[in-house]
């Protein structure tokens, strides 16, 4: 499959409209080459709503209502801004409509004739105002109206529109797309051509086109994730246990020891740990449990077990801040209890000097608990007597590391821990019969989170809140869905709010942003500043999600929260609650929409992620399609393990078939899937 068709391997550039400028923006998406820019997939789409009355309109909604100025079309200057202003309204009522630096518009507007005007609705005192919205002849827009413009991830520089010239021009590319998935497949399962599925994701003629084409490729997702995981599943199957785990007398010494006792979930999972680690096979266990429940203990317990009986033991987490919190952590246990462990920080922030120093240490022994982040795989660590690996948070709990680690000849021990509390139904499907720990019962004596849902007119009273929290000495977070302007139109971005939060805010409150396109070393010293205390609130995309640990922050305040799952919502919200103080979380409904409002309501009564797990998946119908993608979950781009729940069986029970009829993909029919396999680098040889 080396030899693809020349027209998908040309790049960018050779396309029309794309000069050097916008070339490199295309590769700050990471595309490239013409193949590359079909599988950049929209993000959403706008669909032009059908017309509405202006008695019907809501704030916060994109709508489009058929208008005819009423009165004069007022332009005063402002400094150098023009700003023209006219009431307009139909047979239901009026609203004010607003342009800014567009003067010309006051001829465009014939007076006594209707024109439809698309926009953002919101409420101003007393009635609606929309700004700068689009202004359409009603016959142009009956035309478009129903169908679906795709909206594209974009960067600061690159236009909506010229994504979709660009990626107009490579769809006759399409047919030459590899299928990867056996035609008796398709037909089993009633999925379309993937040449054909490419084409009309970007620009699907209305929902239901829209539909096929996107479970077409999610199944390919899903699929590619599943095979993974059966292959190496068989794999583990063969996997003897060659460790010799004797005494846990320190692990077990220490329970005892702690300022807490440990729940009842916490030992039933200690006592299937040990006898996994003293078991035939070697240890392949996922630990579910909800943010704060107490994963952290079980690891280290079992990183003492390990280094008791003279073995290696890593801990792998997803950032550098999370690595230190352990280090930190792990470090003061060792002198509190004097354990025999001899902990090691691997991230790659360290000079090259302490890192050369780090992995002489781990490959002569010295050390025996090894804690970083994805270096910890890479190929300069030799490690001298690996037996257990543990990731934390990692939400594709080591599928691809396991891999890494068996190509180094390694058939250690797997623990992956995780917050993300997919329903068990759905994990057992997923992971198959991989050992699943649930940790579903709380630490004693933790202050339940203060929860509310509210609409935009709440913000003043929220900042209000805010600042007293931090008078008090806290710290809050603040969450919005964008990193800057220009992403999609309607949501707040991070940017902006920092600038005015720090209008309406004291001006000796210490404000910050951060997000996922900043420098990993500036994320990390923004985080680290937090941690320590020297930023009063930061406002942050999602990137907070995973597992940092401030427990002084008793404020969440989460903007477009109507735009996020609801598991995604609790990973968040579980930033906060950590300390001995009562926390708030704070979501704000911006579409000021009822069935929004009901959905959150369900945040509002419960903190428990499994329920709100389970009733997500329950809520969310297979149209539900416009939310921002749960981000973090098993790396998927397309597929969502909520949403698409009934694929993930299907493609599950296909994968056991397939394998059964021919396991190791042999068969002539099969030959374009174990093509596709390894061009996505599987290693069958690993088998
Ligand atoms: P998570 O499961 O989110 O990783 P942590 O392991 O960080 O949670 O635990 C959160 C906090 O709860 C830590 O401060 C930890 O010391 C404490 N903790 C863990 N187990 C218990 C327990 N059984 N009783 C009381 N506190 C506990
Ligand atoms: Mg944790």
């Amino acid at each position: 499959m080396v030899n693809k068709n020349p027209s998908l391997i040309e790049h960018v550039s050779s396309l029309k409209g794309v000069g050097d400028k916008s070339s490199a923006l295309f590769e700050k998406c990471g595309i490239k080459t013409v193949e590359d820019l079909l599988s950049y997939f929209p993000r959403d789409y706008d669909i032009c709503e059908e017309i509405k009355n202006v008695s019907d309109l809501a704030s916060g909604e994109i709508s489009a209502v058929r208008l005819t100025a009423v009165g004069n079309i007022a332009v005063k200057k402002v400094r150098n801004l023009s700003i023209l202003t006219f009431k307009a309204g139909d047979v239901t009522g009026t609203l004010q409509i607003t342009y800014f630096n567009m003067p010309f518009m006051r001829n465009n507007i014939k007076p006594g004739k209707y024109y439809v005007f698309r926009g953002l609705v919101q409420k101003k005192g007393n009635s609606f105002v929309m700004e700068q919205p689009k202004m359409f002849k009603t016959e142009d827009y009956l035309e478009i109206m129903g169908s679906m413009q795709p909206r594209y991830p974009l960067v600061k520089g690159l236009s909506n529109q010229l994504v979709i010239k660009t990626v107009k021009q490579a769809i006759p590319s399409t047919p030459y797309l590899e299928e990867m998935l056996p035609s008796y497949i398709r037909r089993q399962l009633g999925l379309m051509d993937y040449s054909e599925a490419v084409r009309k994701i970007h620009f699907p003629a209305n929902m239901e086109e829209f539909s096929t084409a996107r479970r077409r490729i999610a199944f390919n997702e899903i699929l590619e994730f599943i095979l993974r995981l059966r292959f190496l599943k068989r794999y583990e199957e063969q996997s003897i246990n060659d460790y010799n785990y004797k005494s846990s007398a320190q692990s077990d010494s220490l329970i005892d020891r702690l300022p807490y006792k440990l729940t009842g979930k916490q030992l039933e999972i200690w006592a299937d740990i040990k006898s996994d680690l003293t078991g035939k096979n070697v240890m392949n266990r996922l630990i579910q449990g909800d943010v704060g429940s107490g994963k952290t203990i079980l690891a280290f317990l079992s990183l003492l077990f390990t280094a008791e009986n003279g073995y290696q033991g890593a801990i792998m987490a997803p950032t550098e801040v999370l690595a230190r919190q352990h280090y930190e952590g792990f470090i003061e246990m060792k002198e509190r209890y004097n354990l025999p462990i001899t902990p090691i920080l691997l991230v790659g922030s360290l000079s090259v000097k302490e890192k050369r120093i780090a992995q002489e240490g781990i490959e002569n022994g010295d050390y025996n608990l090894i804690i970083g982040t994805n270096a910890l795989i890479q190929e300069k660590v030799n490690y001298n007597n690996l037996s257990l690996v543990i990731t934390d948070e990692q939400h594709r709990f080591g599928v691809q590391q396991r891999e890494r680690l068996s190509e180094k000849g390694k058939n250690v021990h797997i623990l992956a821990m995780s917050a993300t509390p997919i329903p068990r139904t759905l994990a057992i499907i997923l992971y198959g019969d991989l050992h699943i720990s649930i940790l579903d019962e709380m630490p004693k004596g933790r202050i339940p989170i203060k929860n509310c849902v509210v609409g935009t007119e709440y913000r003043p009273t929220a900042y209000k809140f805010i600042a007293d929290q931090v008078k008090k000495g806290h710290q809050a977070y603040v969450i919005c869905p964008m990193i800057e302007e220009g992403e999609t139109d309607g949501l707040e971005n991070v940017s902006d709010y920092t600038e005015k939060l720090r209008d309406s805010m004291p001006s000796d409150i210490r404000i910050r942003t951060l997000h996922g396109k900043q420098k990993p070393s500036e994320k990390e010293s923004i985080m680290e500043e937090f941690a320590r205390g020297e930023i009063d609130i930061l406002v942050s995309t999602t990137v907070i999600e995973v597992g940092i640990n401030v427990p002084n922050a008793t404020v969440m305040m989460i903007e477009n929260s109507e735009r996020f799952g609801l598991a995604q919502l609790h990973q968040l919200r579980g930033r906060v609650g950590r300390g001995k103080d009562q926390s708030y979380c704070i979501f704000i409904n911006t579409s000021g929409r009822e069935e929004a409002k009901q959905r959150l309501d369900i945040m509002n009564h419960s903190n428990d992620g499994f329920v709100i797990a389970e009733e997500d998946l329950k809520q969310r119908g297979p149209g539900d399609l416009f939310g921002i993608r749960q981000s973090g979950e098993m790396s998927f781009h397309v597929a969502d393990i909520y949403q698409d729940a009934a694929l993930i069986r299907e493609a599950a029970a296909l994968a056991d078939r397939l394998l059964s009829e021919d396991p190791d993909l042999i068969m002539e029919e099969n030959s374009p899937l174990k093509q596709w396999l390894i061009s996505n680098s599987f290693d069958f040889t690993a088998l």
